[in-house]
């Protein structure tokens, strides 16, 4: 398989060519034409496989063809990727910068452990592709600068760091302000029946992966 099998656009592969990377990587090829699909993926994945771009590029792809144009751009995110730390946040944020760096698409990281001020006034210029940490996202939820009634698109990336982390009350805070209809993403380096019962909630006839 090559990336130009996949079904993603021009200005991904682009991108793709541009990060240096040949062919796609095991858990790429299986999760990038289901996700493009609109179906929801549960993936048993490690970091270092690659996972990153497997769901940030059909992500990618499916924001860009729902509806907005650049003239008009989201003031509230259709995208929300949830991390358990700032770190994983900063990254995966730079995955998205650089993947859609030829689309006109806007990405914002949310942590904590700094301050508000300058999320608030980000936030305020408007995102399309949100990745955050689930107890910073929920304090500015509490605050009104962030609407998720506009999210299509949910990824829930190492879930099992998250539950370890004692996040699951803050993850079903933040889902029951989700739209109802939405495609879901789970990414979890092991199973556990936290995350069983988590994925059980969450997703709609998943296509599972393991690598
Ligand atoms: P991840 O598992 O998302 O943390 O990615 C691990 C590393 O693999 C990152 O440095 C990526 O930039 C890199 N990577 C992701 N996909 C590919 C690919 N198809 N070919 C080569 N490197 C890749």
């Amino acid at each position: 398989m090559s990336f130009s099998d996949l079904g993603l656009s021009a200005k991904l592969l682009r991108a793709v060519t541009a990060r240096g990377y040949t062919e796609p990587t095991p858990i790429q090829n299986q999760a990038i034409p289901a996700i493009l699909a609109g179906r929801d993926v549960m993936a048993g994945a490690q970091t270092g496989t690659g996972k990153t771009a497997a769901f940030t590029l059909p992500l990618l792809q499916r924001l860009s063809q729902s509806g907005q144009q650049a003239s008009a751009r989201s003031p509230q995110p259709r995208a929300l990727v949830l991390t358990p730390t700032r770190e994983l946040a900063a990254q995966v944020g730079e995955s998205v910068s650089a993947y859609g760096q030829y689309l006109p698409l806007r990405a914002l990281q949310i942590f904590g452990g700094v301050g508000m001020g300058p999320q608030i006034t980000a936030l305020r210029r408007g995102v399309d592709i949100l990745v955050a940490t689930p107890g910073r996202l929920l304090d500015h939820v509490g605050q009104g600068n962030l609407d998720l009634g506009h999210v299509e698109l949910l990824v829930l990336d190492e879930a099992d760091r998250m539950l370890d982390m004692g996040f699951m009350p803050a993850i079903r805070r933040v889902l029951k302000l989700l739209p109802a209809r939405r495609q879901n993403l789970l990414f979890s380096a092991t199973y556990s029946r936290d995350i069983e019962q988590l994925a059980t909630g969450l997703l709609n006839d998943p296509l599972r992966i393991e690598v």
